[in-house]
């Protein structure tokens, strides 16, 4: 189960994570951090492939038929199986089953290979690979039964004909290396104790100094000529030590292509360098042309190529660092601005604006554009949404249906209001205002309307215990009364324009 949504098993605590620079004290710590990333590859792609065995076996003797020996083949893919076969791999190789696999044709790669060295490196992090291959599993298993569901299938995937969403084989230069420890992490200020490795330092802003560590994800980053390992540790905090969100009010959140807009008229960027851009495309033609020649000679890719796929990792993940930036600068001034936050459903607003609408040049490709938008929209803004539940008190969730079209003030719903693309002017009653922040308003007041019913996301739940001060709006008028200030009431209809938050 993903954190963000784990309920904690205490209230006065929440997980935070936070990355770090790892500074190594020996070169050979880093050398031997390789050693374990590369293994716990290795550990994935054995696994996988003996998966895929016991599925083949299934598929073709039906179930109990199957037998290893004596044993019947089981095929669950979960943690506790998988786990299990890990550890037959590390201190059992002479197992029957491990005997079977690399004696089938799925285990050839490591038949002449020597695994005794697994025994070396620490346990947990190797085996904790099981834990996310069954993720992976159950995350593919998931996605077929909602596909069944709908009467779809998943459509398979290009590159090696298994369906799409299906577990895939690492490959060494495709993605970046790492490890985790998944408990019993030793911190000592700003050192950490890695298995096997020794003590490292941290370096970063140490805003969780003192808070037990929980979990730790070690990640090489960088080129493969200059790599830089980063220690993401996941801290137990005490809320105390949290900033909290604004006590009162509400804010809606209109999203866009490129900027947001809030309904106090606020505007929020996403950062935009065409230069990097024009940059990651050059790399990316680049590398699939490395990848394209590699594959055509049948031989690894070049010294050139996996420069050239080190290249193009660091600029985006500089691009991804700046777009997170950005998306935590907002949440945190959203949720300093108010208690609750409205947004837009992102897929009925893609579904409902028309390419037209949204972008600036319409014309040519306007299905092609819709889908663009709607994978733009979704890639921008889902983390924004992720940072407010926990950052923010509240999070409702509206349907975007004909918020730019309507009148904030009137309610009055036409194309007509909508002349151009930045400014809105109402047909019915003249109100005029710049397009976005309309919508926002429209927004905000879509969701105090559900206020009433809505749950609480995220964090705002959790922070319900803190006291009352931070009780939902809607729930507590009778003790605090100074709350309703400036707060439009909950059961106005939306768009009744009776009230305004700026
Ligand atoms: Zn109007």
């Amino acid at each position: 189960m993903p954190t963000r949504t784990a309920a904690p098993k205490s209230k006065t605590t929440e997980v935070r994570s936070e990355r770090y620079r790892i500074r190594f004290d020996r070169r050979a710590q880093a050398a031997l951090c390789a050693q374990i990333a590369g293994a716990c590859r290795l550990v994935w792609n054995l696994l996988l492939a003996d998966c895929e065995r016991r599925y083949r076996l299934h598929k073709e003797y039906g179930k109990g038929t199957a037998l290893e020996g004596a044993v019947p083949v089981d095929k669950s893919v979960s943690f506790f199986t998988l786990g299990k076969r890990f550890t037959d791999l590390r201190s059992r190789p002479d197992a029957a089953w491990v005997r079977a696999f690399l004696g089938s044709p799925w285990g050839r790669r490591y038949r002449a290979m020597e695994l005794s060295w697994l025994g070396d490196l620490p346990y947990a992090p190797l085996r904790y690979t099981a834990k996310y291959l069954a993720d992976a599993y159950t995350r593919f298993f998931e996605a077929w039964a909602a596909a069944k569901f709908q009467g779809q299938s998943l459509g398979v995937r290009k590159s090696d004909g298994k369906p799409k969403g299906f577990p895939k084989y690492k490959a060494k230069f495709d993605r970046d290396d790492g490890f985790t420890i998944p408990d019993g992490v030793r911190m000592d200020g700003d050192r950490l104790h890695i298995p096997k490795v020794g003590w490292v330092r941290l370096e970063g802003s140490g805003l969780y100094r003192g808070c037990k560590a929980k979990q730790v994800r070690i990640r090489k980053e960088g080129t493969e000529e200059h790599p830089k390992w980063y220690a993401y540790v996941f801290h137990e905090v005490p809320a105390d030590r949290l900033k909290q969100p604004a006590w009162t009010g509400a804010v809606g959140v209109d999203r866009n292509v490129g900027q947001a807009t809030d309904s106090e008229g606020e505007v929020y960027e996403v950062p935009d360098d065409p230069k990097l851009d024009a940059n990651i495309k050059r790399k990316q033609r680049s590398a699939a042309k490395a990848r394209a020649r590699s594959k055509a000679n049948g031989q690894p890719m070049s010294n050139r190529g996996r420069r050239i796929c080190g290249q193009l990792k660091k600029r985006q993940r500089k691009k991804k660092r700046r777009r997170e930036n950005a998306n935590h600068q907002a949440s945190r001034k959203l949720a300093d601005t108010a208690h609750t936050v409205v947004l837009e459903d992102l897929n009925t607003k893609a579904m409902t604006r028309s390419a037209k609408g949204t972008v600036e040049e319409p014309g040519r490709n306007v299905k092609q554009k819709a889908g663009l938008n709607r994978g733009i929209l979704n890639t921008g803004w889902g983390q924004l949404e992720r940072n407010l539940d926990y950052k923010a008190g509240r999070v409702v969730n509206v349907d975007a249906a004909y918020t730019s079209q309507t009148c904030s003030a009137c309610g009055h719903i036409s194309k007509e209001n909508r002349r151009t693309q930045a400014t809105f002017k109402c047909e019915a009653c003249g109100f005029k205002a710049n397009a976005d922040h309309n919508a926002a308003l429209n927004i905000l007041a879509r969701g105090l309307a559900l206020l009433p019913k809505a749950r609480g996301n995220g964090a705002s739940a959790r922070r319900e215990a803190l006291g009352p001060c931070l009780l939902p709006l809607a729930m507590d008028k009778s003790t605090s009364p100074t709350r309703e200030q400036g707060m439009p009431t909950a059961q106005g209809p939306p768009g009744s324009g009776a009230w305004s938050s700026m």
